[in-house]
């Protein structure tokens, strides 16, 4: 038998295990949350109804028609999925570019009141019935049946009845994902203005550059909402694949054949490349973020400056903004899954200076652009930048989000030979462990490999090391979308870019690979590239 001699991987470490008591942590605090929010709105709108009878005692007639409109309390609503979204405004702020919604939205003033809420919960014995259920919902729209099913164990109201009821049917309803076919997209950080296509501003080299790799905020907002309606569902690579563990600690790794969803829903995985916001993207002159932080609800969240100058904190990449998403779709994601982020280290992460090369001004592996910034900036302090950086990593990890080496320096590791590779992953270890924590992950820089179909073999040197440095997922850029290759150690999976360059070729019939895009772009459910794609991106688009 193929399992003979392997043991399961301790549960404590399982991903999915910590991933799902991560979810029901974030559900239980959004449940709070708008458990306030409410009780807010029915405080409010006693307040009216006594006005209202104080001045109908009066006998000013018409102030009570007034007063009634505004103290009217919002209804929550209940959408064709099934799961209760709060009727409380924080829907509708999806506005293409305006990226400082997701900032707003946080803020809305009901800071410290997490203990109250809780505490609420176990003293009314009707309101807590009634979160339980709310609870429940969520982690039910987010396809975790048994989950759902465990938390209203014991609870004989009626409703929980009806519910348990409706999760039982879904659950009985899904069939088995085909992880072999499972597209895999990706994107590289998000433009959030026209700076990035203007060369007077930004140079022809880095118009090219950022028009070929690069996405905007509103055409990833289009393509993310296409895909969500087309019945895509985000899963995590770890999703597909189960692994165990041999008596002599090789890490086997298996289809997983119960990735379980409902007929209709489709899985799909996600990556971004190169989260450090690298000196030459210009740092606040280009339209990208300039770094990430944590805002005061311990949200992974991005630092932008627009064309005027004003720097503000919100949803202006991709890591904020799909969280966002998410958070308002929570259909959206396999039991909270989010996307894998692809890291190197050589101009650091997240937008800090993380490399340790960057704590002597003088040391001879600095280039011009690092030497200049750290000439602009004589305050930096290297030991801070790391504990931001951290602090960034671990509210990400807490949202779902994993990490995947991409090199450091971002090597091809098709060119690179063994020494040169083993040398580079040392760096990456030295300066992005301690942050990012480790990882199993490898994401391929310029989409290179480092062997063909079938090639992960005994006699694959550099296969051999980075399975031996404890890498069992790899992944390249492909032309064939959903392409995943299981070997016995192994996964391997083909990713499609989701940028400048395959909207350009997806939309234009003249386009050298046009019916290659079209058809990845129709199977993915983005029907009309065209409608979204960004007016001042130059065409013809030229692969980088
Ligand atoms: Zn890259």
């Amino acid at each position: 038998m193929e399992d003979q001699g392997r043991r399961p991987v301790d549960p404590a470490a399982d991903p999915e295990e910590r991933r799902r008591q991560r979810a029901i942590r974030r559900r239980e605090e959004m449940i709070a949350r708008r458990k306030r929010v409410r009780m807010m709105k029915l405080l409010l709108a006693a307040a009216g109804v006594l006005l209202i009878v104080i001045l109908a005692g009066v006998g000013i007639g018409r102030a009570v028609k007034a007063g009634k409109k505004t103290g009217a309390p919002e209804t929550a609503k209940t959408d064709v999925k099934g799961q209760v979204t709060a009727g409380d405004g924080q829907e509708g702020q999806d506005g293409g570019g305006d990226a400082s919604g997701g900032e707003a939205q946080e803020g809305s003033g009901e800071e410290g009141g997490e203990q109250d809420a809780s505490a609420g919960q176990d003293a009314a014995g009707g309101a807590s019935a009634g979160s339980k259920l709310e609870q429940a919902k969520l982690l039910a729209a987010g396809y975790d049946y048994d989950a759902a099913i465990a938390l209203l164990e014991g609870d004989d109201s009626p409703e929980a009845a009806k519910a348990l009821e409706e999760f039982h049917s879904a659950k009985a309803s899904c069939v088995a994902a085909d992880v072999t076919t499972i597209p895999h997209v990706f994107f590289h950080s998000l433009i959030n203005d026209d700076r990035a296509f203007n060369a007077e501003l930004v140079g022809a080299d880095r118009v090219r550059q950022n028009n070929a790799a690069m996405t905007t905020t509103v055409e990833f907002d289009a393509m993310i909402e296409d895909m969500y309606e087309a019945g895509y569902v985000l899963v995590g690579l770890d999703d597909m694949c189960v692994k165990t563990t041999g008596e002599d600690g090789v890490v086997h790794v298996a289809q997983n054949n119960a990735l379980m969803l409902p007929p209709g829903k489709k899985p799909f995985v996600l990556s971004v490349d190169d989260l450090s916001y690298y000196h030459s993207y210009g740092i606040g002159t280009q339209g990208y973020a300039t770094k990430m932080v944590v805002d005061e609800n311990g949200k992974p969240k991005c630092v932008y400056t627009n064309e005027n100058g004003e720097t503000s904190v919100g949803d202006y990449d991709v890591v904020p903004r799909l969280d966002t998403f998410i958070e308002n779709h929570p259909d959206f994601a396999y039991r909270g899954a989010r996307g894998t982020v692809a890291m190197t280290g050589y101009n650091g992460v997240f937008g800090y200076r993380t490399n340790n090369y960057y704590k002597d001004i003088n040391d001879p592996h600095l280039d011009l652009d690092q030497i200049q910034w750290l000439q602009e900036h004589p305050d930096f302090n290297w030991e801070q930048d790391c504990a931001d950086a951290k602090a960034v990593a671990d509210a990400m990890k807490a949202e779902g989000w994993t990490f995947a080496s991409h090199t450091y320096g971002h090597l091809n590791a098709e060119g690179a030979d063994l020494e040169h590779l083993m040398a580079d992953h040392e760096r990456w270890k030295t300066v992005n462990s301690p942050i990012l924590g480790e990882t199993d992950k490898i994401i391929f820089a310029f989409g290179a490999d480092i062997g063909i179909v079938g090639a992960y073999t005994a006699d694959n040197a550099k296969f051999q090391y980075f399975k031996s440095e404890g890498f069992n997922i790899f992944c390249n850029v492909d032309g064939n979308i959903g392409w995943t290759e299981f070997g016995d150690t192994f996964m391997r999976t083909g990713r499609v870019a989701l940028d400048g360059f395959t909207m350009y070729q997806a939309m234009s019939e003249d386009g050298v690979v046009h019916s290659v895009y079209a058809a990845d772009y129709e199977q993915l459910g983005i029907h009309d590239v065209a409608s979204f794609f960004n007016q001042y991106r130059p065409t013809p688009i030229q692969s980088e």
